[in-house]
């Protein structure tokens, strides 16, 4: 059933979504969560698979076109090339890709292909065994890296987009070693500078290493076409000179992009979010086990995506971090 499509008070149309389906993940990212991990949620407290197949399917109704399943680490969710199956058979949605840290994807590459899922991003912040180890405090690399090739072998999962966060003292020293891995390989790989969404909310402005600069160290080695970036991708991307493959910078700190944000967020625990940063959100897990119709839900959906926020305030003086972390949002 079709319904009329969503837009927030800015006049933007709302057509992607992003679903957490899990909080947990395998890594311990330095900027994301602290060593020991943080309290997950409970079993009871997360979606099912049924309640979120609801929840996007009344969205799709509502002209959401594009569908990303993040965590945490979302293939640590039992069983979840299921509900990638089930995700994927619902009307409307032309696109539905993953946000994984490819350290399952020997396991479940060929039954998320199977499942429909076309587009992959994969994130990696360092190419080097003992520097990745350092930041994700996980000695997991090697099978990183052979997830990602496995991956290569299915013709569907293309394009496949290698994520790397950009963070100062940390990125300068894998630029070049990802632009090499970009020319070398049927990846594009993109750069995403460090935001204020991390778990032991020590985030500082100095620590954001801009994709501007990214770009002039590796333009200078190897030269760079101007960017390409459509209305609502969040990267831009440039082709190398010599057309030896692409590379990417995604820059919601120094560049933001919310003029044109069509994205919407829910959480595992069945939160809507209109903004990566939003300081509130709308619970709809409790409405949908209270017994809300798929009218009721609309509603609710439509008047939270009304009072969406015109863009983040990351840059402002007196910006306050939502209490919520990246791995409970899943970017
Ligand atoms: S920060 Fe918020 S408004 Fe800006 S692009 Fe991201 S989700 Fe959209």
């Amino acid at each position: 059933m079709a319904r009329d499509p969503l837009h927030d008070g800015h006049g933007r149309r709302i057509s992607d979504l992003r679903v957490s389906v899990t909080d947990r993940c395998n890594f311990r990212c330095q900027y994301c969560m602290p060593a020991e991990g943080l309290p997950w949620l409970e079993r009871a407290e997360v979606l099912s698979f049924e309640e979120t197949e609801r929840l996007v399917r009344v969205m799709a109704e509502m002209g959401v076109e594009t569908l990303r399943l993040t965590g945490g680490e979302p293939l640590v969710r039992r069983d979840f090339p299921t509900l990638a199956g089930l995700l994927t058979r619902i009307p409307g949605l032309d696109e539905v890709s993953i946000t994984t840290n490819g350290f399952l994807l020997e396991r479940d590459a060929a039954a998320l292909v199977a499942a429909g899922i076309d587009r992959f991003n994969v994130s990696v912040d360092s190419l080097q065994r003992d520097r990745f180890y350092e930041q994700t405090r996980r000695d997991a690399l090697p099978r990183v890296l052979a997830g990602l090739e496995h991956l290569a072998s299915f013709p569907e999962a293309h394009p496949i987009k290698v994520n790397a966060v950009a963070i100062r003292g940390f990125t300068e020293q894998e630029a070049l070693p990802f632009a090499r891995f970009a020319r070398e390989h049927p990846y594009e790989v993109r750069f995403i500078e460090y935001m204020p969404l991390d778990g032991d909310r020590s985030w500082k402005p100095d620590q954001v290493l801009s994709g501007a600069e990214i770009h002039a160290a590796i333009h200078a080695v190897y030269p760079l076409e101007d960017a390409v970036r459509d209305p609502h991708a969040t990267a831009r991307v440039h082709r190398f000179a010599d057309g030896k493959g692409k590379i990417g910078f995604i820059n919601p700190v120094s560049e933001p992009f919310c003029d044109d944000c069509n994205r919407l967020r829910l959480t595992a625990d069945g939160r809507l979010r209109t903004c990566l940063f939003s300081l509130n959100e709308t619970d709809l897990r409790g409405p949908l086990r209270a017994g809300a119709t798929d009218d009721d839900l609309e509603a609710l959906i439509r008047g939270a995506v009304w009072a969406k926020e015109l863009k983040h305030r990351v840059n402002d003086p007196g910006f306050v971090q939502p209490a919520r972390t990246m791995s409970a949002i899943g970017g």
